[in-house]
């Protein structure tokens, strides 16, 4: 079981060019080896210059794959031993998770999620050719779950927004693992054969946020890529089969929500995002120190994702914004997430 925490400094958007940068990344050090420290100014005073460590750290000018390179490739072999991957972008609204996990449209913008995607079929591909070539027969399927969590309720992204009801989908325990009753998987077999599926639900997230007069940045949207690899002898009999998950998620926004003018209902959605994300950097924690006990029941989506129950590899992605703006929030999600100060 391993956990990887690292930071990712967006650029300046447009808007921002005259702002005040703030946020300073020390990849490397005098002796050559990597400090991996984000600095950041005391709000209270100036002068004073707080450190926080990573397992790596990422400045303005990583591209997105530099950054899938880096933290998720060297991954997906494991996946296909049988390691099950979580990656998560958690940070402020505005700080670049959405960019991080989904990226732009353009080829060089995409983001870890078509990457992660690209690389499990060309896999996928290489394994079933290998196996040919030495006279084997392996069969390689893949299969998507996409469902968000909004005030603790779980809702498939894969299904139109009609179909929810106001209960979201119950969960269920069974052989030590808890399921999601109703989610629906869909099996892709091309990238072009995702990125259908992928659009279409994410328009079902906008427009069911939309309805509810709420807003997508409000809730941890969860993509579950399983891997089902089906060994067979020369009888084309079932030898084994080995089942391995990566999930990929986009959480809701780190934000402290007691500065800004919130509703009541704004309210309820804070209390549940604040609760899962500190349950989640609680099970973080618990298995970067190497505790047996996290406490990953204690929130829906941790457990859900079984977080830090098997041999698997987690790398959580904070994603920062330079500027003054964000002072207070950038300075509480990286002492939530730091690995030390
Ligand atoms: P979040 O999902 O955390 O709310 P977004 O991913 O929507 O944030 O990013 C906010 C804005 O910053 C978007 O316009 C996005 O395109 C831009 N952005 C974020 N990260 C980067 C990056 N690494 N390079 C270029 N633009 C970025
Ligand atoms: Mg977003």
């Amino acid at each position: 079981m391993s956990v990887r925490v690292v930071a990712r400094v967006r650029p300046l958007l447009p808007k921002e060019l005259d702002k005040d940068v703030i946020v300073r990344v020390d990849s490397t050090s005098d002796d050559g080896r990597a400090p991996n420290i984000v600095k950041i100014p005391s709000p209270k005073n100036e002068a004073e210059e707080f450190s926080f460590q990573f397992n790596g750290v990422y400045d303005q000018a990583t591209t997105q794959e530099e950054l899938f390179n880096a933290e998720v490739a060297p991954h997906i072999k494991a996946l296909f031993q049988g390691l099950d991957i979580t990656l998560f972008a958690y940070g402020v609204t505005g700080t670049g998770k959405t960019h991080t996990m989904r990226g732009g449209m353009k080829l060089a913008d995409r983001g870890v999620i078509p990457r992660l995607l690209s690389h499990v079929f060309r896999r996928g591909k290489k394994m079933i050719k290998d196996a040919e070539g030495e006279g084997r027969r392996v069969d390689v399927d893949v299969a998507l779950s996409y469902y968000e969590i909004y005030n603790d309720k779980v809702y498939d992204l894969l299904e139109p927004p009609e179909k929810r009801t106001p209960t979201g989908l119950p969960l269920r325990e069974k052989d030590n693992k808890t399921h999601v009753v109703g989610l629906s998987e869909q099996r892709c077999v091309d990238l072009r054969d995702f990125e259908k599926l992928y659009i279409a639900a994410n328009q079902n997230r906008v427009t069911a946020s939309t309805k509810l007069n709420a807003h997508s940045s409000r809730s941890h949207a969860i993509l579950r890529v399983k891997v089902t690899q089906t060994f067979r002898d020369e009888t084309d009999s079932v030898v084994s089969v080995k089942e391995s998950t990566a999930s990929a998620i986009d959480l809701a926004g780190s934000e402290d929500n007691r500065r800004t003018d919130n509703g009541r209902e704004r309210l309820v959605e804070s209390a549940a995002i604040n609760k899962s994300l500190f349950v989640l950097s609680q099970c973080v924690d618990a298995i970067a120190r190497g505790e047996k006990r996290i406490p990953y029941r204690e929130s829906k989506m941790t457990r859900i994702l079984s977080l830090g129950q098997n041999n698997g590899i987690t790398v959580m992605i904070l994603n920062l914004a330079p500027v003054r703006s964000y002072h207070l929030d950038t300075l509480s999600s990286l002492t939530v997430s730091s690995r030390a100060k």
